[in-house]
């Protein structure tokens, strides 16, 4: 069975992961790979995000490894907040005060289409490849919805009169970005890695 390291701390993203991926495929997360550094992520793009935090940990581990980066891309803003979505409003990465400022900016917006990206960055035998996953929508005006977390209450994706926040989580899986790109690699890695 071939181990793969996932770039993350978060242990939904790894169940999620893990509940598709075939049995011949063990993922770790970083706890697990006994990793306990902050990775850092000081690059204007998500592809290059993704790409430092997975060369960060293959550097260090010498082992075939993922990360991913997801950023909310809002078209009348220029695509912002887009790679600073987890720190829109400050340092302290506050869901809550990042809608805020993010619904006062569009406050005499029309255009209010936004999207959805994930990249997903994998190293295997020492290469690199990139899959993304993309989810378009439009941007509330008020926050719907408790479920879900970050940006969720505010973004309904296209297909659906629901915002990711009144949806159960497979129903916001049919929509995802995170989704998409994670079925990407595991389709990669089941044809492969099988
Ligand atoms: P991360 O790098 O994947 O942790 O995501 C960065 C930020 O994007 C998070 O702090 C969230 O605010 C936002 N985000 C990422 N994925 C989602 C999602 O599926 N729904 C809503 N917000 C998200």
């Amino acid at each position: 069975m071939s181990v793969l390291i996932f770039a993350t701390n978060n242990n939904n993203k790894i169940h999620e992961i893990r509940s598709i991926l075939n049995d011949n495929m063990q993922i770790i997360g970083l706890r697990e790979a006994g990793i306990f550094t902050d990775i850092p992520e000081p690059h204007p793009t998500l592809e290059e995000n993704a790409r430092e935090k997975s060369t960060f940990i293959f550097k260090l581990t010498n082992s075939d490894c993922f990360s991913e980066d997801t950023g909310l891309e809002v078209a009348a803003l220029n695509g912002e907040p887009g790679v600073k979505s987890a720190r829109y409003a400050g340092d302290e990465n506050d869901n809550q005060k990042n809608i805020e400022k993010l619904l006062q900016k569009m406050t005499l917006v029309n255009d209010r289409t936004a999207q959805f990206r994930t990249v997903i960055s994998l190293i295997v035998n020492g290469e690199e490849i990139q899959f993304e996953g993309l989810c378009k929508g439009t941007i509330t005006e008020i926050q719907r919805g408790d479920k879900g977390f970050g940006y969720d209450s505010i973004f309904i994706p296209d297909g659906s009169d629901k915002t990711f926040a009144e949806m159960e989580m497979a129903d916001k899986n049919i929509f995802s970005h995170r989704k998409k790109a994670t079925s990407k690699l595991i389709d990669f890695l089941n044809k492969n890695h099988g």
